[in-house]
């Protein structure tokens, strides 16, 4: 029986189209285009000039920060060109290595680790080394993460196979077809931070997947939850509160109640690079929406055209109107299909005009609907207007920075009003406003 459930939150129409095909390969791509800034933080420090020639698996960026990482080349062939581009997921100039491929892979491994007997320092700089990011959409570095200061105590590691936004299914079928090398992984990471309480969680619309996984899990001790299927179940504050009961405090991170969050996906590249030693080249994602011809699960090398994996998919069909990177809820709208992905890089949804179509923008009407909605108890409706009429101090008191920008609020309400938009951009406004006070 699912456990407790949290307040708010939605029930979009899930449409998991893709949720019976198996993962495949990607074809090798014939360029790839790589954003030095991969994951959050600081972008890496470039290592390789225009003609240089790579291998597949080399490192090409090196880590630049306390929160930044390593990046390696996916394929193998030539530098061709070193440009700056706009990222399309942070919105800012970035440095960009084209590489052209020369052939199949020539690949430039780690060696393989027997982790078991090993010290957690050193998995914790294999972990780094293979620029490992969280793989559920932040990107944030994984090895940060699993060094929490030694004054927080870390008793609690939760494993996040919720996957709830709609549409994606890779996570799904990572479960159902790796589980075995997920929870070497889930290993790998328990050992690393001092063996603690491990719970799997994922939505009860995947009891497929909450059966493999405890077919592979329970012998070592760790717990599969089934949750309530709600969105947004898989935010990190969420599942932190309904399997332990834990609320993480306004501007506080999961370790200030004792946690680590990680994904499924993420579980796998730590098995991979440590295993393996196989640094993280290539994701598993989804391609899917009314506009694609075939729905799939892919693993795809990191900086592969979008385009290249939509002719994968056998193209488009019907009127498409919208490309978005990640589910419908959280994901970033982009504008052309020449465009990468990235080691953050969930999903390509490629949506029709009756998919999308939000209906006519209204006044807001104070039916209350977003408030009822809003899991971070917020006030949506009183966050839209305040930063619209650019009262940002006011905003930042009445919990702009609680907000997750998970969408449920834009979702439901009746006048087909974008919180989210203004949200996202009060925060920005605030944030560079303090910037120049200091
Ligand atoms: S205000 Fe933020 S947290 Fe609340 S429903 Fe809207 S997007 Fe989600
Ligand atoms: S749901 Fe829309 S119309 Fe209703 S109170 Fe919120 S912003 Fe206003």
């Amino acid at each position: 029986m699912p456990i407790s459930t949290f307040k708010g939150g939605i029930h979009p129409p899930y449409r998991k189209l893709s949720k019976d095909e198996k993962i495949e390969f990607a074809p090798l791509p014939d360029r790839v285009f790589l954003f030095l800034t991969q994951s959050a933080g600081a972008p890496p420090k470039r290592l390789v000039e225009q003609g240089q020639d790579v291998k597949t698996g080399q490192k090409i960026a090196e880590i630049s920060g306390f929160i930044s990482s390593n990046l390696h080349s996916p394929i193998t062939g030539v530098v061709r060109e070193i440009k700056k581009m706009t990222h399309h997921i942070y919105g800012k100039p970035d440095e960009v290595i084209v590489i052209e491929r020369t052939g199949e892979d020539e690949w430039e491994k780690m060696e393989e680790m027997d982790w078991k007997d090993l010290e957690s320092k050193v998995i914790i700089e294999r972990i780094k080394e293979a620029g490992i990011v969280g793989l559920g959409g932040a990107a944030f570095p994984t090895h940060v993460k699993l060094t929490p200061p030694k004054d927080k105590k870390i008793d609690t590691l939760i494993i996040n196979g919720a996957e709830c936004e709609p549409y994606l299914t890779i996570d799904h079928r990572l479960m159902l077809e790796k589980a075995e090398e997920i929870v070497e992984g889930i290993r790998i990471i328990s050992k690393v931070l001092g063996n603690p309480r491990v719970m799997i969680g994922i939505e009860d619309n995947k009891m497929d997947a909450v059966d493999e996984m405890k077919k592979h899990a329970e012998k070592y001790g760790m717990e599969v939850f089934p949750l309530k299927t709600k969105y947004p179940q898989g935010s990190e504050k969420h599942l932190i509160k309904v399997l332990t009961g834990r609320e993480v405090p306004s501007g506080g991170l999961p370790l200030d109640v004792g946690v680590v969050v990680q994904n499924v996906g993420t579980a796998l590249a730590v098995k991979e690079a440590v295993v393996n030693g196989k640094p993280l080249i290539e994701r598993g994602l989804t391609i899917t929406g009314g506009g694609v011809k075939e729905k799939k699960n892919v693993v795809a090398r990191i900086g592969t055209q979008i385009e290249d994996l939509i002719n994968f998919a056998g193209g488009f069909v019907g009127n498409v109107k919208r490309i978005v990177l990640g589910g419908p809820m959280m994901g970033i709208a982009i504008p052309n299909t020449t465009l990468p992905i990235v080691k953050g890089t969930s999903g390509i949804l490629v949506l029709t005009e009756e998919e999308i179509d939000r209906g006519v923008k209204r006044n807001c009407i104070n039916c209350g609907r977003c408030v009822e909605v809003c899991p971070m108890n917020l006030m949506p409706n009183r966050l839209y207007k305040l930063t619209y009429m650019k009262r940002y101090d006011q905003a930042y008191e009445e919990g702009l920075f609680d907000c997750i920008e998970c969408g449920s609020c834009t979702y439901i309400c009746p006048s087909k009003i974008d919180h989210v938009k203004f949200i996202k951009l009060g925060k920005r406004v605030y944030s560079a406003l303090r910037r120049g006070k200091k």
